[in-house]
């Protein structure tokens, strides 16, 4: 035992607990980063992106507790900002990085599915951002003609 305590006061001793030292501050430093990266990235699920419906511009807000939908629109001053929904397909049908803010009919008191102004395909609430890219008005459309005449489960 006192071989030990003498090793630890000798000049080995002190180099050995600057190395554990040295590598707790290390583990830590690291756990440190993960954490700031975890609140990084909850921070930024709160910034929503939302849609002026009288100007129809996207602006990105802050969500606070005590928000209500609609939030007040920097453009007009007024609760016209509704949550955006994103659309990452492009005409032909491709998956593009930067998603088109589009707000949804029912914000707007229109009946009716919504189609992103960009790509004309079909956005839901809660957009999925699926395999493949949603129909455009014309298919959805079609399809939906298609499911009446062919629908067996009704009556
Ligand atoms: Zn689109």
């Amino acid at each position: 035992m006192s071989k030990l305590r003498n090793f630890l006061r000798g000049p080995a001793g002190k180099l050995l607990a600057v190395v554990v030292i040295s590598i707790g501050l290390f583990v830590l430093y690291l756990n440190g980063r993960s954490l700031l990266g975890e609140s990084q990235v909850a921070s930024n699920s709160r910034d929503r992106i939302f849609i002026d419906a009288e100007s129809g511009k996207a602006f990105e807000h802050r969500l606070q507790i005590g928000d209500t939908y609609p939030i007040e629109s920097p453009y007009t001053h007024k609760k016209t900002g509704y949550p955006a929904e994103l659309c990452y397909w492009t005409k032909d049908g491709q998956r593009k990085h930067d998603p088109t803010p589009v707000l949804l009919n029912q914000y707007k008191g229109k009946k009716g599915p919504t189609f992103c102004p960009d790509c004309g395909r079909l956005v839901v609430p809660m957009n999925p951002i699926g395999q493949s890219a949603p129909p455009t008005e014309a298919d959805y459309k079609k399809n939906k003609k298609g499911d009446a005449d062919d629908r067996e489960d009704s009556e």
